[in-house]
């Protein structure tokens, strides 16, 4: 079995927020405020994934700082204001040629998207990829995906994994069953969380900005970089917890992370181990799992003692046998 590294503890790490609304759509605050919160928060990078209108800006981008082209595109439902509905996160991607002209800035797209049979999502998808863009299949179960739908189309590169703002508004945050029947399925997909944050103060207590991220390793902070990343997965998504290093040594695989309650390996067709110190309460730092050869795939999920959550991207196992 080979050796791999996912994470580098010595490489840096990049944070970014991938769904959020300004007033370009249904956001309470225009973008540039919106930027501002997210850098005060230490963010590196965010999209400004407004619904059905493209943003391609690049006045806030600093040094530090940069804004990633995209959009959220979507009102596709088989019956019009009912679920099963479909929202699709949308990304430039400069590492393809694209098919057809990519989207300019503020391009808006008609909306509702008409529903023409069960094909009517893979037809936006595609729709979208050809025209130089990354999807994530955007809050499955707040939209009551069917799990099904995980499997039937194609082309998404991510499951929205956790969305912060249907944690507080619908208790329907986690992707997490939809991204795993996914990966049983055979699908080569990873995991996103972000805030999808709308209309509340960035400054309140119970906040609605700054709940779910990604942590990307890049070579530089810049849009190709962090697109080449997030296309090999090379990213973690968190709601708390900080995962520093993740690698394959001699058939196992080592996670370290921030203190955390519990450390739990999800593989499937078996499961993997999970670890607390369930007598002493004392916190984790590190765990590994012994990785079978007949395992599809294998993740990590990290806990801490609030709840929040640190998921890395599968393994895929076949890649450590070739
Ligand atoms: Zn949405
Ligand atoms: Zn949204």
């Amino acid at each position: 079995m080979k050796d791999i590294i996912l994470l580098n503890r010595e490489k840096p790490m990049y944070k970014g927020n991938l769904h959020l609304h300004t007033t370009w759509s249904d956001g309470r605050l225009p973008a540039d405020e919106v930027v501002n919160v997210f850098k005060a928060k230490g963010y590196h990078f965010i999209s400004l994934s407004d619904h059905d209108v493209y943003t391609r800006t690049t006045e806030f981008d600093t040094t530090d700082f940069i804004t990633l082209p995209g959009t959220e595109r979507g009102e596709l439902n088989q019956v019009p204001d009912k679920n099963p509905g479909y929202h699709f996160g949308v990304l430039d991607d400069p590492t393809v040629e694209p098919r057809e002209e990519r989207y300019p800035h503020l391009h808006a797209f008609p909306v509702p998207v008409p529903w023409i049979g069960d094909h009517s999502p893979q037809l936006l998808i595609d729709e979208l990829r050809d025209r130089g863009n990354l999807v994530v299949f955007n809050h499955p179960e707040w939209h009551l995906t069917r799990f099904e739908d995980m499997v039937k189309y194609d082309g998404f590169f991510a499951v929205e994994i956790y969305n912060h703002s249907t944690e507080w508004s619908t208790a329907s945050s986690y992707g997490t069953a939809y991204w795993d029947h996914a990966l049983q399925n055979g699908k080569r997909v990873f995991g996103i969380a972000a805030d999808d944050s709308h209309t509340h103060q960035p400054d309140w207590a119970i906040p609605e900005y700054g709940g779910g991220w990604i942590q990307v390793q890049a070579d530089a902070l810049a849009q190709t970089e962090v697109i080449r990343s997030l296309k090999q997965g090379q990213f973690y998504s968190s709601s708390g917890p900080e995962v520093f290093d993740l690698r394959v040594e001699n058939g196992e695989l080592r996670i370290e992370c921030s203190p955390c309650k519990f450390i739990m390996f999800k593989a499937f067709p078996q499961r993997g181990p999970f670890y607390g110190n369930f007598a002493t309460g004392k916190p984790l730092t590190s765990a590994t799992a012994t990785i079978e050869e007949d395992m599809i795939y294998i993740r990590v999920e990290c806990v801490d003692f609030e709840g929040n959550v640190a998921w890395t991207n599968p393994v895929f196992v076949e890649d450590l046998l070739k």
